[in-house]
């Protein structure tokens, strides 16, 4: 989508700091991280939320989730642990409307969030 910000970034129109590319996903750092590492893991093509990934698209959300974990692990984030979270919506907190994955470690995370 023309006017979308993730979009932009994962087309290099936007500069960001890419620690993962491949034909379908991109992996970048945060620009206000919250977290000692906080990156936003995104599918190149535009979906606008979790509640907008069409069901054929399945697949592609299980390789998202799978590279969410190889990434964790090249982050060294899996001997301690992490979180994958999805905002979702005005309540989820979600501020950009493309579906983006945060990886956040690097500390200890609070539960229950705020
Ligand atoms: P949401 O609130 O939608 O779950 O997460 C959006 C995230 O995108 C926020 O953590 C915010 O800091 C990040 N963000 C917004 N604009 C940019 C940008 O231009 N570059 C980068 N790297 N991150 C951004
Ligand atoms: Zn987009």
């Amino acid at each position: 989508m023309s006017d979308c910000i993730f979009c932009k970034i994962a087309a290099r129109e936007i500069g960001s700091t890419v620690v993962y590319e491949d034909e379908e996903f991109l992996a970048f750092r945060d620009i206000n991280p919250v977290a000692p590492t906080h990156v936003l893991l995104i599918p190149k093509k535009h979906v606008s939320s979790l509640l907008e990934v069409p069901e054929q698209d399945a697949p592609l959300m299980g390789r998202m989730l799978t590279l969410a974990a190889k990434l964790a692990g090249q982050l060294g984030l899996a001997e301690d642990g992490f979180r994958v979270v999805i905002n979702t919506g005005k309540n989820g907190g979600q501020t950009v409307e493309h579906l983006h994955f945060h990886l956040l470690g690097g500390r200890a995370l609070q539960w229950p969030p705020g």
